[in-house]
Parts: C-alpha cells; structure tokens; sequence
C-alpha cells in the first residue's frame, strides 16, 4: 500500500477532533512530499539535525513539530521556525527556549511530557511536579505551555498501556483550560487507545510511512 492510501485511511477514521503529526524520522524527502501532496501539513521529527535539514529543503507552509528530545544547545537551531515542541521535560529547558525564542521574537508553544512508562529511559516530568512547573514557568513570555505530552510502556500488556494513558487524561483533566488544550499520546501501536482514553494529537510514523 502507498503512503498516500495510507495516509488517507488513518485519517477518514479518525474522530474529527484529533490532530495527526505524520512522523517523518528517517524518512526520505520524496517520502515526506507523498504525504504532503496528499494534504498533510504537520509533520514530527525527533532529532535536530535532520529537522534543519528537511525544513529548509521542503515546503514552507509545513507545520514542523520537535517530537525528540531537546538538549538545551540544540534549540537555536530550530527556534525560528518549529511550530510545536512535544516533550519539554525540565524547567531549564522551558527557561532555555524562551530565551532563544526571544531573540528571534517567536513565541514557542510547547507540551510538557509526563513520564507515564515504567521503563526508566523515558523522560519526563513526574505527575506531582506539573502544577509547579506552571507556576514557575509563568513569567515566561516567549513559550506558551498548551498542553501535555506522554509516551506509554513498549508494551503488549493492553491494560497496561491504558493504565498509563488514563492517569495522563486525569492530570490532563486537572491542568486543562483555554490555554492548555493538547494532549498529544498515542503511536502506531497504541493510537487507538489513546484515543479511547483522551488523546487529541496522535504522532504516527510506521504506520504511515513503513518501518524504520
Ligand atoms: C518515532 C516516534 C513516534 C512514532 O512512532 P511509530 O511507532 O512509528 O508511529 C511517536 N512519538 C515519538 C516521540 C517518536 O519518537
């Protein structure tokens, strides 16, 4: 099956109020511009170098959004034109971006990511660290925090996967208001869970584009 007929099918089935990141990672530029004449416009990267590199090679009016983790000396390479960044997960980051955005007078919109897996390699705020983190991030000016990203268990434990998603949706629940309105969790494996349990941004790679 083409991208483009996969593409098309993921999205006929998809509740009219989640928002698709097509996850381009690895993927060639022809690849990239399949899904693009198909309609697609947000596309997910999750590493800096080759989000710099795609940006500027392919259409301007792409949404690009920074789905990796961010090291703090990487973000002036893509502050001045990323539209979203998933996965903010500390506080000096938050500080680190708003001073880049700043300079180039951009304000940032970004997702804190929560850990909700139980491998250790995921990052991520802790659930009892959020309310915090929005109140020392207040006075930042050039970021706005609009929603809440996470990443389940690799995992075939179903109710497992739910588990987690679900206590996402909960915190969701309680931070959410006309500013905090994203809450970006589900992959090609577990999309549809996440979905069940509150998920309104899905970040699809495999599923769309083939294995890596
Ligand atoms: C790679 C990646 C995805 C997409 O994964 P698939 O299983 O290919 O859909 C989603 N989110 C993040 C953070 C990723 O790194």
């Amino acid at each position: 099956m083409s991208i483009s007929v996969k593409l098309e099918r993921l999205i006929k089935n998809l509740p009219k109020h989640v928002t698709l990141v097509a996850v381009s990672k690895t993927k060639s530029h022809t690849d990239i511009l399949e899904a693009y004449n198909t309609g697609q416009r947000i596309f997910g990267e999750n590493k800096v170098q080759e989000l710099v590199e795609k940006a500027e090679s392919l259409p301007k009016d792409i949404n690009w959004h920074m789905i990796g983790h961010l090291q703090s000396n990487k973000i002036k390479y893509i502050v001045s034109f990323v539209s979203l960044i998933h996965g903010v997960d500390s506080i000096k980051l938050l500080k680190e971006i708003n001073k880049r955005a700043k300079q180039k007078n951009r304000i940032i919109e970004c997702l804190l990511q929560i850990h909700i897996a139980t491998e250790r390699s995921k990052f991520g705020f802790g659930f009892d660290e959020i309310e915090q983190a929005l109140i020392d991030t207040k006075a930042l000016k050039n970021i706005r925090i609009v929603g809440l990203m996470g990443m389940a268990t690799f995992t075939n434990n179903i109710q497992q996967i739910e588990n987690e998603f679900h206590s996402l949706k909960l915190l969701f629940n309680q931070v959410k208001n006309n500013k905090i309105s994203i809450l970006s969790m589900g992959m090609s494996g577990d999309y549809k869970i996440a979905i069940d349990n509150g998920s309104n941004m899905i970040r699809i790679g495999s599923s769309i584009f083939g294995e890596r």
